[in-house]
């Protein structure tokens, strides 16, 4: 058996009618630069969210730095942050969440994660802002959570210090598109909200694509003057923006795929269900846990404990199973943030996860015997540990 992480071409199958016609569409009337299908997704994930803003931009990417910019201008009248300006985020998720606060100006602030759901913990984020003198202080201007694998962060207790020390709470959906808090679409539930279509996400285009969600008029209008060369007007800018417009084309295929997106995490969700219901038990793993039945696994990560990593991923491997690992390097150990981040006391646990996380196949397609599979396979990699 063959059981890949993911399989797109499967999915292609699934909903070809719509998505072919959707493209059809634009071979019509060749509206290729901010067409019709980019405004009827902004307002169908506007609706979808119950978000008063929704901008379609160019990558999850271009979103976090577009709103981080546009933050800046809300809350300094400043195009950039400063260097002193800090921003709180994990050290354990992927490099853009980083990369973007480097690019709005600001310096990253890495605080540890739970170990328990491998997002930012939000009692560090608290006691490395009360550590700082107040001159220091008011220099911390936001948090960014982190959903990872889908998993929604403790949003009630980011908000509370956030809102304790005047924070903004930029939220990085990437992973968890459709994921909900208490009722609230995430997304939502901060100041605003970014998204990924990177091809492999729960939401993801035949390309690259993001998208901005927020309820401030403030920042959704400097996110549309950013993405456009930073003018109201095209021939005439008056600040420095981008070209990270959200490509028509994409925008079709989203659309298509948009319909199937809470079937497909109800899909990914009985997958994750059935993993931790049978691998719950064993020994030498420790699977993911649903605190509060929102995850939309993204993807569903174990850790493989006793150093077994290597061992564990040859073994599904070598019975024709695909794993990954998301992600290996924490960022505070990446060249990239070398003198130009903070890191608050040690990222223990983010080190940690690093060394010991496994992701499964979580192919929302995937079939019950292929399931089954991963799950008898990986049984008999931990009673062969156990025995040895
Ligand atoms: C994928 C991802 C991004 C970046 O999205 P792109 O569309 O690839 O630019 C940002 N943050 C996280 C957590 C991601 O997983």
């Amino acid at each position: 058996m063959n059981v890949p992480m993911l399989d797109l071409i499967r999915e292609y199958e699934y909903m070809k009618p719509e998505i072919d016609s959707g493209i059809r569409t634009c071979l019509s009337h060749q509206k290729w630069i901010l067409g019709p299908e980019v405004g009827e997704l902004e307002s169908r994930i506007a609706t979808y969210l119950k978000s008063k803003h929704c901008i379609g931009v160019s990558s999850g990417t271009e979103a976090l730095v577009l709103s981080l910019r546009a933050l800046s201008m809300n809350l300094k009248g400043k195009e950039f942050f400063d260097r002193e300006d800090m921003i709180l985020t994990t050290a354990f998720t992927f490099v853009a969440t980083g990369d973007a606060i480097l690019r709005s100006g600001a310096t990253p602030v890495f605080v540890d994660i739970d170990p328990n759901t491998f997002n930012i913990d939000s009692t560090q984020i608290r006691s490395f802002v009360e550590s700082l003198p107040s001159k220091k202080r008011i220099r911390v201007v936001g948090i960014i959570p982190v959903h990872l694998y889908g998993l929604t962060c403790d949003m009630d207790e980011i908000n509370k210090v956030a809102k304790d020390h005047h924070l903004f709470v930029l939220e990085d959906v990437a992973q968890a598109f459709g994921g909900q808090w208490k009722g609230a679409k995430l997304g939502t539930i901060g100041d605003a909200g970014c998204f990924s279509f990177f091809p492999s996400k729960n939401l993801g285009g035949f390309g690259d694509g993001g998208m901005v969600s927020t309820e401030s008029d403030g920042i959704a209008e400097f996110v549309r003057i950013l993405l456009k060369h930073g003018g109201r007007d095209k021939y005439d800018s008056g600040c420095l923006g981008f070209n990270a417009r959200l490509d028509t084309l994409q925008a079709a295929v989203i659309l298509a795929k948009l319909k199937y997106l809470d079937e497909f995490n109800e899909k990914r969700k009985r997958i994750g269900t059935r993993y931790t219901g049978q691998l719950g038990g064993l020994k030498g793993i420790a699977c993911p846990g649903d605190q509060r039945g929102g995850h939309v696994y993204h993807q569903y990560t174990l850790r493989v404990k006793n150093g077994r990593r290597n061992e564990f991923r040859a073994c599904l491997h070598e019975n024709g199973i695909a794993t990954m690992v998301y992600y290996p390097i924490p960022l505070h150990q990446m060249k990239l943030f070398k003198n130009r981040c903070v890191v608050y006391q040690t990222l223990m646990e983010s080190e940690r996860a690093a060394q010991e996380v496994v992701s499964l196949p979580i192919e929302p397609l995937l079939t019950e015997p292929e399931t089954q599979f991963v799950i008898d396979t990986i049984k008999r990699f931990d009673k062969k540990g156990q025995a040895g």
